[in-house]
């Protein structure tokens, strides 16, 4: 049996840093990948960019209370200091979101790695963990190359989110299995399936505009800003993605929400931002819409009211309508939803093992001593932005050292 201090499950940006914490605090570490390699999420993060973290009013749809106390245990700047610590050069873009300085999601995933050589963390790829046994000594932890012996654990085995860079669910037994209970994983941050007749003809389209969603009874939920992107099932784009986990909550409650687009943005009759943004009701630009428009039927003739100023897909869709219904329409076009998109296309999960299970301070199991838990696989789903590498991030900091600094006390 291989014994060590403290055994990680899982090799993403919250078991990598856990390893680099435990590590630093003096802690033999073991990391334990199921995958060939480490950091798959981190490369595909942020389209190739990472945006690793944000430094702006901290955002979680689900979680909210114990990821605002596991982030004041770890604030981003102690978090970036860790990561500049071990060479990561970051710059910071509109809205507080934080990227590798040269524009790199690999640089990250390479002074991780570097940093575990250093330190003489093990890994081990191609194990996946089928059994966390909680032994007298400390855990018992079987991969199929082998068993292994630690006091300490950390599970950072992440969510379902993102196809194949996530799991099929079967690793939240090894903390089930301990006692911990499990909040249903759902897909967050995933496009959103419509009425097909509503976007035909759109698809490919990416529109700056203001999304709001409606729920049953027609009121406005949330608001997001940004391009949003028909496709030939729905529409996507971060815009469309914010509002994904609300839009899954009002369908599987029964209701039929509808997303409005309001394209003020892309005519220049609103400001052109790429955030939340408060909800309102859907027609809220409609009196400065139909100015624009009738000023602009003073000077074009009426079939060329729409060309040069739409794209022509859009054109062609609303060719014929009125001025007022024209105006209506590029203010609150109704897309109506059917789905959302499921764990492959989604970014993040949102359920998992609940936070309140384990102590935001140090991430310790209040069911099992000497069990930790960071990343994903815990309750907590971030906005777009950074939030859910943030968090990743941070709890495997604290998860890392406080493991390393375990001592079971006896009964
Ligand atoms: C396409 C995409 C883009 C994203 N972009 C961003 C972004 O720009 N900014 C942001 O903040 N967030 C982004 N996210 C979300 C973010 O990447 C994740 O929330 C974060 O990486 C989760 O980290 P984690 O360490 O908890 O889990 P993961 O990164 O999933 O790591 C878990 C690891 O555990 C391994 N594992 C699973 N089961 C076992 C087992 N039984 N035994 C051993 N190992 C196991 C997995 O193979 C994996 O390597 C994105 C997600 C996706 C899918």
């Amino acid at each position: 049996m291989n014994t060590f201090d403290v055994i990680i499950i899982g090799g993403g940006a919250a078991g990598l840093t856990a390893a680099l914490s435990a590590s630093r605090a003096g802690a033999k570490a073991l990391i334990l990948e199921a995958a060939p390699r480490i950091g798959r999420k981190i490369l595909a993060s942020g389209n190739g960019r990472c945006n690793l973290a944000n430094s702006g009013e901290i955002r979680y749809e689900g979680g909210a209370a114990f990821a605002e106390a596991v982030l004041g245990q770890c604030p981003v700047n102690e978090m970036l200091a860790f990561l500049s610590s071990l060479g990561l050069a970051v710059c910071e873009e509109a809205g507080g979101r934080i990227y590798p300085a040269c524009g790199q999601a690999a640089a990250v995933l390479d002074v991780l790695r570097a940093a575990l050589e250093r330190q003489g963390v093990a890994l081990i790829t191609d194990a996946p963990v089928t059994l966390l046994q909680k032994e007298k000594n400390g855990f018992h932890v079987c991969t199929p190359q082998g068993d292994f012996a630690a006091p300490a654990a950390v599970a950072a085995f992440g969510g379902m989110a993102g196809g194949r860079l996530g799991h099929d669910g079967s690793p939240y037994r090894l903390l089930t299995g301990l006692g911990h209970t499990l909040r249903p994983p759902r897909p967050a941050l995933t496009p959103l399936i419509a009425e097909k007749s509503d976007v035909k003809g759109l698809s490919g389209l990416r529109l700056p505009a203001i999304l709001t969603l409606c729920d049953g009874g027609g009121s406005p939920a949330v608001s997001a800003q940004g391009e949003a992107l028909f496709t030939d099932y729905g529409v996507s784009g971060v815009c469309a993605m914010q509002l994904s986990r609300r839009a899954g909550e009002m369908l599987r409650a029964g209701q039929r929400p509808v997303l409005y687009l309001d394209f003020s943005p892309m005519l220049g009759l609103a400001p052109r931002l790429y955030d939340r943004v408060p909800a309102g009701p859907p027609r809220k630009n409609v009196t400065s819409m139909r100015a624009f428009l009738r000023a602009r039927a003073h000077t074009l003739p009426r079939d060329a009211l729409l060309t040069g100023l739409l794209p022509r897909l859009l054109a062609q869709r609303l060719n014929g309508l009125s001025l007022d219904a024209l105006a209506d329409a590029l203010c609150a076009f109704p897309v109506r939803l059917t789905g959302v998109k499921g764990f492959e296309n989604a970014q993040v999960t949102a359920g998992g093992v609940p936070g309140e299970e384990f102590d935001p301070q140090t991430l310790q199991s209040r069911l099992v001593p000497g069990l930790f838990a960071a990343g994903e696989l815990l309750d907590v789903d971030g906005d777009c932005g950074g939030f859910n590498l943030q968090f990743a991030f941070a709890s495997g900091m604290l998860a890392g050292k406080n493991a390393a600094n375990f001592q079971e006390v006896s009964p």
